[in-house]
């Protein structure tokens, strides 16, 4: 059996297309303001001078204004703390993202903390993510990350409730909101059960999800032999490793005799796709889904600011 592919890219576009069409007619009942999306980076990590890159691109895409904020390396947190608080309190700014890493001068949870659950775009403030836990109450914004989660599971249009889920990783950003939203009668209803670095026998609970989702940030952690048969597998993790030839050699990039990198996830891809039922690749799944759920966020955002 060959699993089928959930094409990230194909979701992230029809998000995109639904935010883009919601936006043009919001904009033009609402001349008066515009939304913008402001990225607050400190330093210049190469890391994040790819998300900006590609999170600018993505907001120009669909008429959205990105402004970046770079701040020295060397500022402090009170600093910073005063610089994401005045550009909170500016009303021509829609939504606010603090970019990581952030040097070790700042607790960046202090600092997102502070962030206003009405600018709020990656969905991470206390008060965001505290009503996933009401199941009548659909948050404005969540985190990025857990929704794409979600949007990859139902674009197979498998029914989730009642299912067996078993998620590995139990971040703030993924594990944790996917297992709220999992649990939501708003949402789905299913019966997840959430694996960590504590958790004994991982591939005992592996075994039995029909929905398999990780999010670890360790390649190869899940095996073909880990996952049930026919079972919808998300795998959020983002790992780079080297790249090897047919002899299982590293590959030698030619300009800098540096061995080549390519990016993989967590699970083994070439065992998991013939075990699954559906499978997200890596890359090309859920980290595509990821930047169209900020501009929903944003739009989500943008949308109460003019109505309110
Ligand atoms: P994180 O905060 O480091 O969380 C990793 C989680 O995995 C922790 O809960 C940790 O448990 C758990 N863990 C570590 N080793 C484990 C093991 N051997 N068995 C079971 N659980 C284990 O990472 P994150 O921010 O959630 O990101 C996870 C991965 O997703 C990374 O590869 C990241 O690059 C990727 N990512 C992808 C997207 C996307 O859009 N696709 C977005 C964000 C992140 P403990 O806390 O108990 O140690």
């Amino acid at each position: 059996m060959s699993a089928k592919i959930i094409d990230g890219n194909k979701i992230a576009e029809e998000i995109k297309f639904k935010v883009k069409s919601e936006l043009t007619v919001l904009k033009e009942n609402n001349k008066n303001t515009k939304p913008v999306l402001v990225a607050i980076q400190v330093g210049d990590n190469p890391a994040s001078r790819v998300y900006i890159k590609n999170q600018k691109a993505s907001c120009e895409e669909i008429g959205i204004e990105y402004n970046l904020k770079q701040l020295d390396n060397s500022i402090t947190e009170n600093d910073l703390i005063n610089e994401t608080q005045k550009i909170c309190k500016d009303p021509s700014v829609t939504g606010i993202i603090l970019q990581m890493p952030l040097p070790p001068q700042i607790n960046a949870k202090k600092v997102q903390m502070l962030i206003s659950p009405d600018k709020d775009v990656e969905g991470i403030s206390p008060i965001n993510l505290g009503k996933l836990l009401y199941s009548d109450i659909k948050p404005l914004v969540a985190p990025c990350t857990a929704l794409s989660v979600m949007e990859c599971i139902k674009s197979t249009g498998e029914q989730i409730k009642g299912k067996e889920v078993v998620i590995v990783g139990h971040s703030e950003i993924v594990g944790k909101p996917v297992c709220l939203m999992l649990l939501s009668s708003v949402m789905e209803s299913a019966t997840p059960t959430v694996c960590h670095i504590a958790s004994k026998e991982l591939s005992y609970h592996t075994k039995r999800a029909e929905i398999l989702i990780v999010a670890v940030g360790k390649a190869g952690l899940i095996k073909g032999n880990m996952i049930k048969e026919g079972a919808i597998v998300i795998d959020v993790g983002i790992n780079r490793v080297p790249l090897k030839d047919e002899n299982g050699n590293p590959v030698i990039d030619e300009k800098s005799g540096k061995p080549k990198m390519k990016t993989v996830g967590d699970v083994v891809f070439d065992e998991a796709v013939n075990i699954a039922g559906y499978i997200t690749p890596v890359p090309g799944g859920t980290g595509a889904v990821t930047t169209s759920i900020l501009l929903q966020n944003l739009l989500s955002l943008y949308k109460t600011q003019v109505n309110s």
